[in-house]
């Protein structure tokens, strides 16, 4: 079993490159942003409660993505890609606490995207033409940021700590990047 976490800021691809690891290699991604936004699409009891969160761009409520992640963690047999969790120390603890009551296995790793702000907007920009989020706005993407900084960026020296952070610079192509970084790493944990 491989658990992977893969963060960075709104734009900074770590979907596309999560997306990537799943098909070539067979991990699942799982994404707590494409979980809420299912539930919001089918107007779920969760979906109608955190609607409003998600569209001004704040973090919902660690009850409830934790929730979500139990959910996922409980019934996954392989390990998981974590796509945009843990975004916060507190959510690292109930992360770290969760594979220890489901599976003994730890994260193996903190894949961090490192992406410059000008790309980062020009990504959300692009994306917002035909991803129909009503995140992807300049207004929006300012507020995303802002939690990013305040709530996820300290998750990089936790990691760092722990001795587990890759840090990858991903001021490039999705190709390059997945190329470049991504597709070794993997065949090296995999090996
Ligand atoms: P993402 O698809 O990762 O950009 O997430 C979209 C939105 O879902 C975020 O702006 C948050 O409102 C919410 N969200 C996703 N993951 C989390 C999380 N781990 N903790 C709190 N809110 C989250």
């Amino acid at each position: 079993m491989l658990n992977l976490i893969i963060i960075g800021a709104p734009g900074s691809g770590k979907g596309t490159q999560a997306q990537l690891i799943q098909e070539h290699f067979g991990l699942r991604h799982f994404s707590t942003g494409a979980q809420i936004r299912r539930e919001i699409a089918a107007g779920t009891e969760i979906g109608n409660t955190v609607k409003d969160c998600v569209e001004r761009g704040e973090l919902v409520s660690d009850e409830l993505v934790n929730k979500i992640v139990e959910s996922a963690i409980s019934q996954d047999t392989q390990g998981l890609i974590f796509d945009g969790y843990p975004r916060s120390l507190a959510q690292e603890e109930v992360l770290d606490a969760l594979l220890k009551k489901y599976h003994e296995t730890p994260i193996r790793a903190f894949i961090y995207l490192d992406v410059r702000k000008e790309l980062l907007i020009e990504r959300i920009l692009e994306r917002g033409k035909t991803s129909g989020r009503s995140d992807d706005t300049l207004e929006v993407f300012e507020d995303r940021y802002k939690a990013y900084l305040e709530e996820t960026a300290p998750l990089i020296d936790s990691y760092r700590k722990k001795g587990i952070l890759v840090e990858i610079d991903g001021n490039d192509t999705v190709e390059n990047i997945y190329a470049d970084h991504i597709k070794p790493l993997m065949e090296s944990y995999l090996k």
